[in-house]
């Protein structure tokens, strides 16, 4: 049957991948498939959106993981023989795709940025970053499926197409993983979703000590923003969740606003920035990389910026008063 599947573990992601996969289909005259598990009745949904079929996944017992699927969709994989698999780059979507790729025998490309179709070979071309972000890879995949993970934002969500039919097809669960879950524990939350946030105040290395976040949150507060950061704060100094570093490794995003806060503007940590509509900085080196990629710049020492910022702020917007 052939076809372009797709494969996300939430509708906003799902909506970006059929986006893509409908002009990808088109141009291999074939058709576009979506998983779907959870909730059936985003199947319509996902017709409208233009999905020409959604496979639904079968319910899994409380004690199986995601994983579980794996041996549903390979199965299915290899009966249907899709030209091209599509998986959102979630932390689920990342570890289902290595796993569904070694078992089809497939090569995939992971974080892709952009995606490229040779109309000719009949190839998809698929670009990542790669050297810290520094260049662009070109990959074509030999085998099949082409196989890919697509980093989430990449593509604006397909908006719907009035009136469409297509196929709700509910697949047979595969055999019993090995994997079983023995306990759940509820991470624990610092700090909002990053992701889909409006205004986003990023802070670097700037800051001196864990404490003076506080001097960030509070502006956050008064923008109604989450608070993000850079690598180092996440991964070395752990005084963020890692959910919330931006850039090449850490999350893409694409807020109204951006602030970034004592921040240097290495090419990895503006990778995931560029999409923002309004970026603005403070830096107390006027030279500061953050600075070419920004809008509105503040040249001074954050610790006496940010106050005043949020003070002016307040003021503006009447959120109280001093
Ligand atoms: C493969 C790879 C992937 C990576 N992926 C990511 C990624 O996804 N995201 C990411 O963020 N990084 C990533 N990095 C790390 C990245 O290269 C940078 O090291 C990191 O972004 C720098 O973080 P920073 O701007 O907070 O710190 P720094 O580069 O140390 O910058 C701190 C800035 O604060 C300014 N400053 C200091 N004190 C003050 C003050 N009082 N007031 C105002 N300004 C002040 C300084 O002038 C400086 O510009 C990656 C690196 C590699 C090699």
């Amino acid at each position: 049957m052939a076809g372009v599947w797709i494969l996300a573990d939430n509708r906003d992601r799902t909506l970006e991948l059929l986006n893509v996969a409908a002009g990808l289909a088109e141009k291999l005259d074939t058709k576009v498939a979506a998983f779907l598990w959870n909730d059936s009745q985003l199947a319509e949904d996902y017709i409208a959106h233009g999905a020409d079929e959604v496979l639904i996944l079968p319910s899994l017992e409380e004690d199986q993981p995601l994983e579980a699927y794996i041996p549903t969709i390979v199965e299915e994989a290899l009966r249907q023989d899709p030209d091209i698999f599509l998986v959102a780059a979630t932390a689920r979507g990342k570890e289902m795709a290595a796993r569904i790729a070694g078992r089809l025998n497939t090569g995939l490309c992971s974080g892709c940025t952009a995606l490229q179709f040779d109309e000719t070979g009949k190839k998809l071309i698929m670009e990542r970053l790669v050297f810290g972000g520094a260049a662009v890879q070109t990959v074509t995949c030999l085998t099949r499926p082409q196989m890919a993970t697509i980093a989430p934002r990449t593509f604006a969500p397909a908006v719907p197409l009035g009136d469409r039919t297509g196929q709700v097809r509910e697949l047979a669960a595969g055999l019993p993983g090995l994997v079983r879950i023995v306990d759940r524990k509820p991470k624990a939350k610092q700090s909002g979703d990053v992701s889909d946030a409006k205004v986003l105040i990023c802070v670097g290395r700037g800051l001196e000590k864990e404490e003076d976040l506080a001097l960030v949150r509070e502006l956050a507060n008064v923008l109604g923003g989450e608070l993000a950061c850079t690598r180092p704060i996440a991964e070395e100094l752990h005084w963020l969740p890692e959910e919330t570093y931006i850039g090449l490794s850490g999350q893409k995003v694409k807020p109204d606003i951006y602030i970034g806060v004592g921040i240097s503007g290495q090419i990895q940590h503006v990778t995931g920035i560029r999409d923002a509509r309004l970026i603005c900085a403070i830096n107390r080196d006027e030279n500061a990389a953050i600075f070419e990629v920004s809008d509105y710049g503040i040249v001074g020492d954050l610790y006496s910026v940010l106050p005043e910022l949020t003070r002016e702020f307040k003021r503006a917007l009447g959120a109280g008063k001093e």
